[in-house]
C-alpha cells in the first residue's frame, strides 16, 4: 500500500507517523501569550501602548476580537541550541506544556522559524507603530468610551499597508459600536 500520492499529500498512516515538531522553531517555548481583555476605553488602549513601549513585546488581535500581549523571551527552561526543552519528560516541566498538543500547533502555523515580516494567517500582529496606526481609526465619546470600530478587514488592511507604507492618514470609521 502507497503511503504518499507523490504530489506532496500525505495519507493517514503516513501522518500518524510524522513527528509533529519536527523541523519547527519552538516559537511554544519562545514566546509567552497572555490573554488580554479586549480595550474598550481610551485607558485600555494607553495601557496597550505603554507595554508596547517595553522591549521584547507585541500584541496579536483575533479576528473574533481577543487580545493577546506577547512577551517575546527563551523560557528558561529552553535550550536554545538544541531548541528542546531541558525539563521534557520530567516533573518539572509545567502540565500546560505537558498536556499542549502540538498537532495542528497555533504556534507554529503562525510563528514558526524568522517570520517577523510575515503576516500570520489567524492574528494582526502590533508593535507600537501599528497599534497607532490602529487608534487613528477608532472613535471615542467625551467619556473615553469606544463608540467606532473600523472592523477587522479594514483593520487588516490598514496594517498591511503601514507596514510596507509607512503611516497613513487616518481612515474613516465604517461601523458604530452596538
Ligand atoms: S508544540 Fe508547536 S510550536 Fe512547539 S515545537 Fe511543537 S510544533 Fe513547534
Ligand atoms: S518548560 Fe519546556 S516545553 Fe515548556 S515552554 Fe519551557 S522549554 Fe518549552
Amino acid at each position: 500500500m502507497s503511503l504518499e500520492s507523490g504530489n506532496g499529500r500525505l495519507s493517514f498512516f503516513k501522518h500518524d507517523l510524522t513527528q509533529p515538531c519536527e523541523g519547527c522553531s519552538a516559537p511554544c517555548c519562545t514566546m509567552l501569550v497572555l490573554p488580554h481583555p479586549a480595550p474598550v476605553r481610551w485607558m485600555d488602549f494607553d495601557f496597550l501602548r505603554y507595554s508596547l513601549g517595553f522591549p521584547g513585546m507585541e500584541a496579536l488581535l483575533y479576528e473574533d476580537g481577543r487580545w493577546s500581549l506577547v512577551v517575546h523571551r527563551e523560557c528558561s527552561n529552553f535550550d536554545a541550541r538544541t531548541r528542546r526543552c531541558n525539563v521534557h519528560g520530567t516533573p518539572e516541566q509545567p502540565r500546560t506544556c505537558v498536556y499542549y498538543s502540538p498537532h495542528h500547533c497555533w504556534y507554529k502555523r503562525n510563528f514558526n522559524g524568522d517570520q517577523k515580516h510575515v503576516a500570520p494567517p489567524d492574528v494582526l500582529r502590533l508593535d507600537l507603530a501599528k497599534l497607532d496606526r490602529l487608534l487613528q481609526m477608532i472613535e471615542f465619546d467625551p467619556e473615553g468610551l469606544m463608540v467606532s470600530w473600523p472592523g477587522w478587514p479594514a483593520v487588516r488592511d490598514a496594517i498591511a499597508q503601514s507596514s510596507t507604507n509607512g503611516a497613513q492618514q487616518p481612515q474613516q470609521t465604517q461601523r458604530a459600536l452596538p
